[in-house]
């Protein structure tokens, strides 16, 4: 028997991950077909894309799962159509990828890079910062990627507080969960890292009043999604001087418009949504593994709750 795998994202990721994902599933001893474009009736298993053209599942009517190429699952986890299992991306990669990114711009901001390396005019300015163990950094999203980049942090020193919607106990960070306790994981906080998902819970979960239980001075760090912000309120902060920088990766509108005001203001930096992509030779072995586990009939990996919408 063969296993057909629809692979359904762009040609430019196919010819990325077509190589990968066939070695992978060479090593099966399976027979199967892995093709960007199969007859609906005959696939057993959908690796998606969100930004693909396929948007109507009814027709898969054989497939088993569909397997999402990113972390973030927003794009689909309302659509009607799929009732189907649904996973994730979750792998080594994008921990890895996450937690260099978030360490970077943390420490860039920690101490004060900026002020060194923009002023080569001969003047001798001494900027001590603070030790790490000074500071508190509060990751809103206390999931797989907030939890591997608070540990990275609290390695380093810093005191690291999460916040998650259900309650957890994580080694060396001080966790908080629920709507009541936001306040509390922020007040203070000198930076704050957003690492969760886009739900209808999660839109602007940093708005004016969040904002303000911030340190004054402190740093906004979000390389979640763009809905997680109020765009408005964080320019208020910024311009007021409650926050000092913002260093943003995700948009609502992505690209992000020429003519919006994050682009030119001098407290914000916009990075291009590079955060933690999803690479070909650590994602293939997951898509792989979990198609195997779907052929022996086990559960999948990093199954999505579609009514929590991540
Ligand atoms: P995850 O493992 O699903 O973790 C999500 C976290 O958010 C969990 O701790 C969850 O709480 C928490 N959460 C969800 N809804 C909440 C609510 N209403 N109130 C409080 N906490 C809530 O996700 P992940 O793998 O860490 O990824 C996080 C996000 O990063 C993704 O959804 C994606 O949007 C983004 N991302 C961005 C990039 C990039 O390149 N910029 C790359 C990958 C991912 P519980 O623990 O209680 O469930």
């Amino acid at each position: 028997m063969t296993i057909n795998i629809l692979f359904s994202a762009s040609s430019e990721a196919w010819d990325r991950y077509e190589q990968p994902l066939r070695a992978q599933l060479d090593m099966l001893k399976i027979q199967y077909q892995l093709e960007p474009d199969l007859a609906a009736d005959i696939v057993d298993y959908i690796v998606y894309a969100p930004n693909s053209e396929l948007v109507e599942f009814s027709p898969y009517t054989r497939c088993k799962a569909v397997l999402n190429l990113w972390a973030g699952v927003e794009n689909i986890t309302s659509n009607t159509t799929l009732n189907i299992p649904l996973a994730r991306m979750v792998d080594h990669g994008l921990s890895q990828g996450m937690v260099e990114w978030v360490v970077g711009h943390v420490m860039r901001h920690h101490l004060g890079i900026d002020l060194q390396i923009n002023d080569q005019d001969g003047v001798w300015r001494p900027h001590a910062a603070p030790l790490a163990e000074d500071r508190i950094v509060t990751f809103l999203g206390l999931g797989v990627l907030g939890t591997s980049s608070g540990q990275a942090l609290r390695q380093l020193g810093f005191k690291v507080r999460g916040w998650s919607k259900r309650k957890k106990s994580v080694d060396g960070i001080k966790c908080y969960h629920g709507d009541d306790e936001l306040k509390d994981a922020l007040s203070g906080a000198d930076f704050v890292i957003l690492l969760l998902p886009d739900t209808p819970e999660t839109k602007n979960t940093l708005n004016r009043d969040t904002l303000g239980h911030l340190k004054k001075g402190a740093f906004v760090i979000n390389p979640g999604r763009g809905s997680l912000i109020d765009d408005e309120a964080l320019l208020m902060s910024l311009d007021s001087g409650h926050i000092a920088h913002a260093t943003l990766d995700v948009f609502r509108i992505e690209p992000l418009p020429e003519a919006h005001p994050f682009w030119s203001h001098p407290k914000v930096t916009v990075t291009p949504h590079i955060a933690a992509p999803t690479r070909p030779e650590c994602s293939a072995p997951v898509i792989v593994e979990n198609i195997r586990r779907g052929e022996n009939g086990e559960s999948f990996l990093h199954l999505v709750d579609r009514q929590s919408g991540y």
